[in-house]
């Protein structure tokens, strides 16, 4: 049997340190392992379907994306759904508002290049346009960002202060944008009331555990007192091998227990995590990773303001095929 010690030497993998600093936060990219995927899955995109999907509602739309507790994916969900908008042809505006623990611009990749924050825009430090950045990859996507990683939310700011960001968003000369994408902050404090002030729709993010569906349950009590009806659920982290073993709640339950309709339902994949340590927001791998089309078929609806079925997979698992684990 092999010594424990010899393992790493044998099996080299990137790894990371922790408390190394703000240095050993960058995100892993060797251009050596950045390959599209190695998902086992061929999955098509939607994009084949040759369509664009048709922009239901008033624009812009002014969505919010949240969940109560942390780490569940709103920020995977933000730059995911994000880029897949930017995709289909939309103008999009990913508004960073989680402000102590910023990490947008991490999975986007785009950490290097955020010179300027909302802070500075309001103190007149930079204009607004100075402090969007660009994605080089789909130009119709930009991040902007509260303030500097690790800082306080600033004395002051709060959902006045973003509604004035979001009316500056709409009145740019270029045009307003089609979508303004807002990443909430976990938790149920003053960041979190800030980032839903100026937002017209929801979505939740959720995993299908307890802790996760009681602060969810919670979040959507707080959205609809503040006038937000339009709440769509995205179940994040499915594993249909423990829903089957009855170690999970499946999709249904957690619809039925949230009453929201469905969005999205997202597998647990590894490739998120791959994408997040790369910056590579999974939506951009071709071909896509189950979870990158899941992602991708959630911002359709999205667009559209479709929803789709919870599909009972206890039932008839092996009848189904590969892609009604959607629901289409
Ligand atoms: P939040 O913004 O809600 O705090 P994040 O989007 O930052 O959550 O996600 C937390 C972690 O969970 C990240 O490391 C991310 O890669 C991982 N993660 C999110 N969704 C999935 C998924 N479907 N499968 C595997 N890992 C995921
Ligand atoms: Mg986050």
């Amino acid at each position: 049997m092999l010594a424990l010690h010899l393992l790493p030497a044998l099996n080299p993998k990137p790894s990371f340190t922790p408390n190394r600093g703000a240095a050993a936060l960058k995100p892993f990219r060797n251009p050596k392992t950045l390959k599209p995927n190695s998902s086992p899955f061929t999955v098509r995109s939607l994009l084949q379907y040759n369509r664009k999907p048709q922009l239901s509602g008033d624009t812009p739309r002014v969505v919010v994306i949240t969940s109560g507790k942390g780490g569940v994916g709103k920020t995977t969900t933000t730059a995911n759904v994000g880029l897949s908008l930017a995709r289909f042809g939309f103008s999009v505006v990913a508004i960073d508002a989680d402000v102590g623990l910023r990490n947008l611009d991490l999975l986007l990749g785009l950490e290097n290049r955020v010179n300027y924050t909302v802070v500075e825009v309001l103190n007149g430090d930079c204009r607004l346009d100075q402090a969007l950045v660009r994605d080089k990859r789909w130009s119709n996507f930009e991040l902007l960002c509260i303030s500097k990683p690790r800082s306080k939310l600033p004395m002051g700011f709060g959902g006045k202060a973003l509604v004035w960001v979001v009316d500056a968003l709409k009145a740019r000369p270029e045009g307003s944008p089609d979508f303004i994408l807002i990443d909430c902050p976990a938790g149920i404090d003053a960041g979190f009331i800030t980032a839903i002030t100026p937002a017209n729709e929801a979505v939740l993010v959720t995993t299908p555990d307890i802790t996760s569906l009681r602060d969810a349950d919670r979040v959507i009590g707080l959205l609809e007192c503040d006038g937000i009806r339009d709440i769509k659920m995205m179940v994040n982290r499915v594993r249909t091998d423990m829903i089957k073993g009855e170690d999970m709640m499946s999709v249904l339950d957690v619809q039925e227990m949230l009453g929201l309709s469905l969005l999205g339902m997202i597998p647990e994949d590894t490739e998120v995590i791959r994408s997040t340590n790369r910056g590579y927001p999974l939506v951009l791998n071709r071909p896509p990773t189950l979870a990158g089309l899941a992602f991708e078929q959630a911002a359709w609806r999205l667009v559209e303001q479709d929803t789709m079925k919870a599909v009972m997979v206890e039932e008839e698992p092996k009848k189904r095929s590969f892609f009604s684990f959607f629901g289409g």
